[in-house]
């Protein structure tokens, strides 16, 4: 590992006064970095450690929950807010990593994580754009059965890894940031970008920006929400496909949607092409997989990754019919 320093912050004045020193980053758990940082895929010359800023999760007067940057995912997945009024965000946390990772990782660290492309992490022996712009990308033409499938590029078809993001993009959260330009908001679906011809710009964060919070706004369809994860085992694997959605069905129709997918592309992918197929329409599963291939109309799959549109299309149409029999 290359030397770097270490401080902590205690505010985040203090985290963004540091953080703009050249190479300098922010550690939250480290469960991502650190291991970057062993591979020296990353190589921060200081460390400006944020997991003592605001942990807490919190109601607003207008009903939205507020979580603090700095709380840990275990502390966001169990917290009696959460597992009542947004059950999706819940699920697909404790979807996530294993216990231990989830007790320390935290909810600014999960927006951050960087992919799981096999190539991404072989800093040896592979070319990577998202590593070196413009070396190339090995995964194109080799092992890419976990790769995207929606809005790749010819640069690097990586897939975003949080299944923590794909609950916040169905649930319209937004990211809230500090830096030294002052602070802002940024829609969560807005806040992870495409690949394009810079993949190695993961998102709209800006050089020194701190996340501070994450707003989920108040919605009573939240409460009727679930997250399916389909990978190669039961457990501790990142998703080949995964589902957050939210339904409301009123009379046998659909009053109310929020969809959205993992694992199919570089950043949690909301699915308003199939909102809007399914709204007014009958709660059935002809229409549940109609709505799925009209969002998967876009799909430009390779050879090996394929199988993730039907797999998508088939784990879409039951979580909805799941919700709309259960409500969860
Ligand atoms: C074996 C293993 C299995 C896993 N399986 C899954 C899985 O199935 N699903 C899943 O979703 N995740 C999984 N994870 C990933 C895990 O969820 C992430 O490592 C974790 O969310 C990162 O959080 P952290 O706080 O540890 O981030 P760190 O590693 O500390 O940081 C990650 C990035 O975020 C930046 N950062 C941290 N906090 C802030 C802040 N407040 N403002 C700005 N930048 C910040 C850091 O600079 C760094 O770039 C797995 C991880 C491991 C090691
Ligand atoms: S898919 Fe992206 S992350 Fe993976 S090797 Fe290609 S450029 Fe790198």
């Amino acid at each position: 590992m290359t030397p770097f320093t270490f401080t902590r912050a205690a505010d985040p004045a203090a985290a963004i006064a540091r953080a703009t020193a050249d190479g300098a980053r922010y550690l939250g758990g480290g469960t991502n970095l650190v291991d970057l940082m062993r591979e020296t895929i990353e190589q921060p010359a200081a460390l400006v450690d944020v997991t003592g800023l605001d942990q807490a999760i919190t109601e607003l007067a207008d009903g939205s929950i507020r979580i603090g940057a700095a709380a840990r995912n275990t502390a966001i997945a169990e917290h009696r807010l959460i597992r009542t009024r947004y059950p999706v965000l819940t699920r697909a946390i404790v979807a996530g990593a294993s216990a231990q990772i989830r007790n320390m990782a935290t909810a600014g660290g999960n927006l951050l994580q960087r992919t799981r492309c096999t190539y991404f992490y072989d800093n040896e022996g592979s070319r990577c754009n998202k590593r070196q712009s413009g070396q190339g990308c090995d995964a194109i033409g080799g092992f890419h059965r976990g790769h995207a499938i929606l809005g790749a590029s010819d640069a690097c078809i990586a897939t975003h890894p949080s299944d923590m993001c794909v609950a916040l993009a169905a649930l319209d959260a937004s990211v809230e940031l500090d830096g030294p330009t002052g602070p802002r908001s940024v829609e969560l679906a807005d806040f992870h970008l495409l690949p394009g011809d810079t993949p190695h710009i993961e998102t709209v964060l800006q050089p020194g920006e701190l996340i501070t919070a994450i707003t989920l706004p108040s919605s009573p369809l939240a409460a009727r929400s679930t997250y399916r994860k389909v990978r190669d085992r039961a457990s501790y694997a990142f998703a080949l496909v995964s589902v957050a959605a939210a339904l409301e069905v009123e009379h046998g129709l659909v009053s109310g949607v929020r969809l959205a997918l993992g694992g199919v592309a570089h950043r949690p992918w909301r699915c308003r092409v199939a909102e809007g197929h399914l709204v007014g329409r009958s709660a059935s599963e002809e229409t549940f997989l109609a709505a799925a291939d009209a969002e998967l109309a876009a799909a430009r799959p390779l050879a090996d990754n394929a199988f993730k549109i039907e797999l998508a299309r088939r784990t879409i149409a039951a979580t909805l019919a799941d919700l709309a029999e259960n409500g969860q």
